[in-house]
């Protein structure tokens, strides 16, 4: 099988937070595969910050989106984590730390995950 891995998102719509799961399909390129809602208190004694992914990242076909808002893409925060993308202006602001910057492409330096159990 795989090496799985989970990450989270926030949803730029409610606030709401999910998880999003992420395969290995090479030695440098991820697919996210699923997405489903997760409690914040569940996220955080699961501690999906354990390790950082990098490389590639493309949904996979079947990729069901956000389970709030539907979308299929996240901006990848400086803080290694995933914020949904709705933004019209070009200028985000991350959830998790509060950062304002313009949306730019890639993973940066990395994603934050956790190993999925
Ligand atoms: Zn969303
Ligand atoms: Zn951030």
């Amino acid at each position: 099988m795989n090496e799985a891995v989970i990450a989270l998102c926030k949803c730029k719509k409610n606030k709401k937070l999910y998880g999003v799961r992420f395969e290995r399909t090479s030695m440098n390129a991820w697919q996210y595969t699923w997405a489903f809602p997760i409690k914040e208190a569940t996220a955080r004694r699961e501690g999906y910050e354990g390790t950082t992914i990098t490389g590639n990242v493309e949904p996979a076909a079947d990729y069901p989106g956000c389970p709030y808002c539907g979308s299929k893409y996240f901006v990848v925060c400086q803080c290694g984590k995933l914020n949904c993308n709705i933004s019209d202006s070009g200028l985000f602001t991350c959830e998790w730390c509060g950062m304002t910057g313009e949306l730019t492409i890639g993973i940066g330096d990395g994603i934050k995950t956790g190993k999925d159990r």
